[in-house]
């Protein structure tokens, strides 16, 4: 009989979120390019995020995760960026109403701003940036971003957040619908975090 040696314990990489939902969004990713690498949640101390990009956010987030752990990191920023306003909400995104952060508020709010901001003037995307931190310090950042425009009044009750006012690009005409109209399986394989983690891929398996 050919002998067995003990199984090889999975390499760990620490995720710097405490939202069990994305631990299990970002370790399907992960296990598809490196299923010998195990994504375990964070639950050290949170970093203020500062930043004023979601790059430096993200990284705030992964060297905080990285220095506490001593594991490779990952941490994620996102948001809704809309041409008109600049780049606004950006990295404000979540508490644009207020700090209740109240999602329905941060919706009408952007709603109630471009009210008199006709097509083809309501462009807008969707932005996720991922940031990689290694122990010994290297650094990377990937982001995906997902274009589109809002639409004059929220639709749907899927999804989160902006989901009921923002309508994809590449769309048929006749049939165009908000993000809070898709079901889950079909915007995970469009959005802006899918394409931020298929940028991310080569990264991971290079570690
Ligand atoms: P976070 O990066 O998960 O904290 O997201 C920041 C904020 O951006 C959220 O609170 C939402 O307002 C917005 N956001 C990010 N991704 C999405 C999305 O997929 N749909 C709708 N809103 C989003």
């Amino acid at each position: 009989m050919a002998a067995t040696g003990p199984a090889a314990r999975p390499r760990r990489i620490v995720l710097a979120t405490h939202n069990p939902h994305k631990v299990e969004e970002f370790g399907a990713i992960v296990a598809a390019t490196r299923p010998d690498l195990e994504v375990v949640g964070y639950d050290g101390p949170e970093p203020v995020e500062d930043g004023v990009t979601f790059a430096e956010n993200a990284l705030i987030k992964a060297r905080a995760a990285a220095a506490h752990t001593g594991l490779p990191a990952l941490a994620d920023d996102s948001g809704i960026c809309v041409d008109v306003l600049g780049g606004a909400p950006g990295v404000f995104s979540a508490y644009w109403a207020g700090h209740a952060k109240d999602a329905a508020a941060n919706l009408q709010l952007l709603l109630d701003q471009l009210s008199d901001v006709r097509d083809p003037h309501r462009t807008a995307s969707f932005v996720s940036t991922i940031a990689l931190v290694l122990p010994e310090g290297e650094e990377h950042v990937v982001e995906g971003r997902w274009p589109g425009r809002l639409a004059a009044a929220a639709s749907g009750g899927g999804g989160f957040g902006y989901d009921p006012i923002f309508v994809p690009d590449g769309q048929p005409a006749d049939s165009e619908r908000t993000v809070g109209e898709w079901d889950a399986a079909e915007k995970n394989a469009a959005s802006h975090r899918a394409r931020a983690f298929r940028a991310l891929a080569p990264l991971l398996a290079a570690i």
